[in-house]
């Protein structure tokens, strides 16, 4: 066992802070603060503070379990895997390969979710793959696609936020779901700068705002209309930014202008002039920023929400310019590579598209199969779930709690009961992992060595810092061992660098090109922001590298304490000189700035499709760092977007009411979210007695006046009931929520289970269900 510490980065959400991991004599694992990454500087959260105690969690699973008897019990992994693939090898011949699924998760590391859709489409031959990603963040990813031809989170360094003049904070609440992050709106603050926060309960990330607008859940759409309204009638607009870099105008235009501010404020609850001195606050500086998270995304509407917040920007001359722009927060670990790599429903690695001929030919002959044999894409996540039982016969779940996590949860668990045959792996034994047949116990974190990419595009590497447990086995083992079984011998390696060696083939000229990234780079750079082109298996010789292995550790230049390259994020500020240097090379040195200019394809030059370009627009780019590899691209945008003309795309959108509104009946609205100390479906926090003391239940928030109308007091049962079923939980009284509005946590199973209640109405574009708005009536439980 290696006793010196490992740098590595937190399990939990899409923020990755650094820590540094030393294992204990006692069996237990130190976690100390790694200041050198610029993320995080060395704070973490209790989350990530306490992540090590799941490792050595009493509760955790030892063995694999088959079901027996009605039981699980302890079995080898060989009976265990057999068992898999029967059990998949069975519906595939008697239902064909559609009838088998396949779930992933936002935490899986980019090589296991690279080999996981691999998997599903080579091995089991089936289209039918999607993950919980697709309950996250996946409306943002549609909007972004749409309007600048590219999703990548941010598309700046979050060190970029400080320096901005205005931010935005759009269905965020930051303090509670990261933290750390919370010092770059401190810092915004302090050199000042405005942040303006909106959200429907006046939340810790509310309390620091200059300005909180607090608008009735699922309207979104109609704050983002009214302020563009209000800009094109102030005379705000930049014209000639307009004009030059974006197309649609005037449709969108149109749309904004029948928005009326009064009529904003009767569907929003927020008044014009709070209207008017948002507006002021974000157009008067040079610089601002628009970040949305879960609120505006969770809709059925989330696409179009997140475009109407993309006009603002645009119409403000924001997008594309230095410490300026739209971003997403999102929101798991790997939340962002986790849907670039192929366990999405319809993309194949590189972010491409499953039905482009183009990208079916590039990812099939990495893969050495014929193109005609991978399946078109699938359902999405809740259509899938919802098939199970009936066109889906049989699933393999990986990374995910959808019993907890999935709208609509009493219905999903139903279905997932209906199966034929379930296999889930899991460190611990979840609420879905309990309905299993097969539960097969998988390395954690600390135990394995794998990349994500965080919430800023930033590819980073998680180092394997202990060994894991005796009969616990990786989830690229279990892939491989499964694949062997179904009778795929190769092309299903099980040591993380070889499938990255791998996915930077596979992604090679895609959207998302990790091809110049390698394992050494991403030690000694702290993380490489996508795309990054370059010669796959030439600069940038891959080593091994080894828990503890003090070269391993981050060395920054001198002079230079966060250890920045040329291509990684100093700011415009320092290394462009200032803000008003020129909007693209400067503020972002080395980047490809001049894709547009450098076609590297004659589809390129064409204006081909866009899902087979580099954002950057060339493959392969020399000369930009000593050894002559890709910088990175920490900034997009700066001189054009990844359309093919090079322009961002307006959309034209109008308001529309959330899919399930109050009535008579149902006359309140449930929006749902996080607290601090539990994370997502609470499957590892919820273990952590530490975590489980600040946070042991679900409560519903609920306003003193709905609280008197109901006779409740703090603390008293309540039950939430919506059309889909009942939730109850202890009643928690305040005045920072909307008297028209109840907000319950998702973290936990059970009859507190926030999901049981929320509307899977899905997005038409994303296919994201309505977590955050939905009608429900409220009854107190007596005695
Ligand atoms: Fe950082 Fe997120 Fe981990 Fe907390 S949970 S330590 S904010 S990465």
């Amino acid at each position: 066992m290696q006793n010196t510490a490992t740098p590595t980065h937190c399990p939990y959400c899409a923020l990755q802070c650094g820590m540094n991991l030393t294992p204990v004599p006692d069996g237990t694992v130190e976690v100390s603060e790694r200041t050198d990454f610029p993320v995080n500087r060395g704070a973490l959260c209790g989350k990530g503070r306490t992540a090590p105690a799941v490792l050595a969690s009493s509760v955790r699973l030892t063995s694999p379990l088959v079901r027996s008897g009605g039981e699980l019990v302890p079995a080898s992994w060989d009976e265990a895997l057999d068992r898999i693939a029967a059990g998949l090898g069975r519906t595939r011949a008697e239902h064909g390969p559609d009838a088998v699924g396949v779930f992933g998760g936002g935490g899986l590391t980019n090589e296991k979710a690279y080999t996981l859709g691999k998997f599903a489409r080579v091995a089991l031959g089936t289209s039918q793959i999607d993950y919980n990603g697709r309950f996250c963040m996946s409306s943002a990813a549609a909007a972004g696609i749409k309007a600048f031809g590219l999703d990548r989170g941010l598309p700046f360094p979050l060190e970029d936020i400080p320096k901005s003049g205005c931010v935005i904070l759009v269905g965020s609440n930051l303090a509670e779901t990261m933290p750390p992050s919370l010092r770059f709106f401190h810092e915004l603050r302090e050199n000042g700068g405005t942040l303006i926060v909106i959200d429907p309960r006046r939340t810790k990330t509310a309390e620091q705002a200059d300005l909180h607008l607090a608008p009735r859940p699922g309207t979104d759409l109609a704050l983002a209309l009214g302020l563009l309204h209000l800009v094109i009638a102030e005379g705000r607009v930049d014209e000639e930014y307009v004009q030059e870099r974006t197309v649609g105008w005037e449709d969108a235009r149109a749309a904004a202008m029948a928005h009326w501010p009064e009529y904003v404020e009767r569907i929003t609850g927020v008044s014009v002039p709070q209207l008017r001195e948002t507006v002021r606050l974000f157009c008067e500086p040079e610089s601002a920023m628009v970040l949305t998270a879960r609120g505006p995304e969770q809709q059925s509407k989330g696409t179009d929400t997140v475009g109407a917040w993309i006009n603002l920007c645009l119409a403000t001359g924001r997008a594309g310019r230095p410490l300026s722009g739209y971003g997403c927060l999102t929101g798991q670990g790997n939340g962002q590579g986790g849907r670039e790599h192929g366990q999405k429903a319809d993309q194949l690695p590189g972010y491409r598209k499953l039905d482009d001929p183009a990208a079916r030919r590039h990812v099939a002959e990495v893969w050495g199969v014929d193109p005609d044999s991978l399946p078109g894409p699938g359902r999405s996540a809740y259509e899938l779930l919802d098939a199970l039982g009936t066109d889906i016969k049989s699933l393999l779940l990986m990374a995910s709690n959808p019993v907890v996590s999935a709208p609509r949860a009493a219905h999903i668990e139903e279905r997932i009961r209906s199966l034929d045959f379930l296999a889930v792996c899991d460190v611990v034994l979840s609420e879905t992992a309990a309905l299993a047949d097969v539960v097969l116990p998988v390395t954690q974190w600390a135990e394995e060595t794998g990349t994500t990419t965080n919430l800023e595009g930033r590819v980073l590497l998680r180092r394997r810092a202990i060994t894991p447990p005796e009969n616990i086995r990786s989830d690229l083992e279990v892939l491989h061992e499964l694949a062997a079984r179904l009778g795929v011998e190769k092309g299903f390696p099980t040591d993380p660098e070889e499938v990255f060696e791998e996915l930077r083939r596979a992604s090679a000229g895609g959207p998302a090109d990790y091809s110049g990234i390698t394992y050494r780079r991403l030690v000694e750079e702290d993380g490489v922001f996508w795309p990054c082109p370059g010669g796959v298996g030439g600069a940038g010789a891959v080593d091994s590298v080894e828990p503890g292995d003090p070269a391993a550790a981050p060395a920054p230049a001198p002079g230079n304490p966060a250890g920045l390259t040329p291509g990684t994020p100093g700011t415009p500020g320092t290394t462009a000189g200032g803000p008003e240097a020129p909007a693209d090379a400067a503020a972002n040195p080395g980047a490809p700035a001049d894709a547009a200019a450098n076609p590297a394809t004659p589809e390129d030059a064409a204006g081909g499709p866009v899902a087979q370009r580099s954002a950057a627009g060339r493959p392969t780019v020399t000369g930009d760092t000593a050894d002559g590899a890709h910088p990175g691209t920490p900034r997009l945008f700066l001189d054009r977007f990844a359309t093919p003309d090079g322009r961002a795309r307006f959309v034209a959108v109008s308001h529309r009411a959330v899919a399930e509104e109050p009535d008579e009946e149902y006359p309140v609205l449930l929006t749902t979210g996080r607290v601090v100390a539990q994370y997502q479906s609470g499957a590892q926090t919820r273990r952590v007695a530490e975590l489980n003391a600040a946070a042991p239940g679900p409560f519903v928030e609920l306003h003193p006046r709905l609280a008197a109308r109901l006779g409740a007091v703090e603390g008293d049962p309540v039950a939430v009931v919506s059309r889909r079923g009942r939730a109850v939980a202890p009643a928690r009284i305040t005045n920072a929520i909307r008297p028209d509005t109840v907000f319950m946590p998702f973290h936990w199973p059970g009859e507190g289970r926030a999901n049981t209640l929320t509307n899977p109405a899905l997005d038409p574009t994303s296919r994201m269900p309505e977590f955050k708005a939905c009608a429900v009536r409220l009854e107190a439980v007596r005695g």
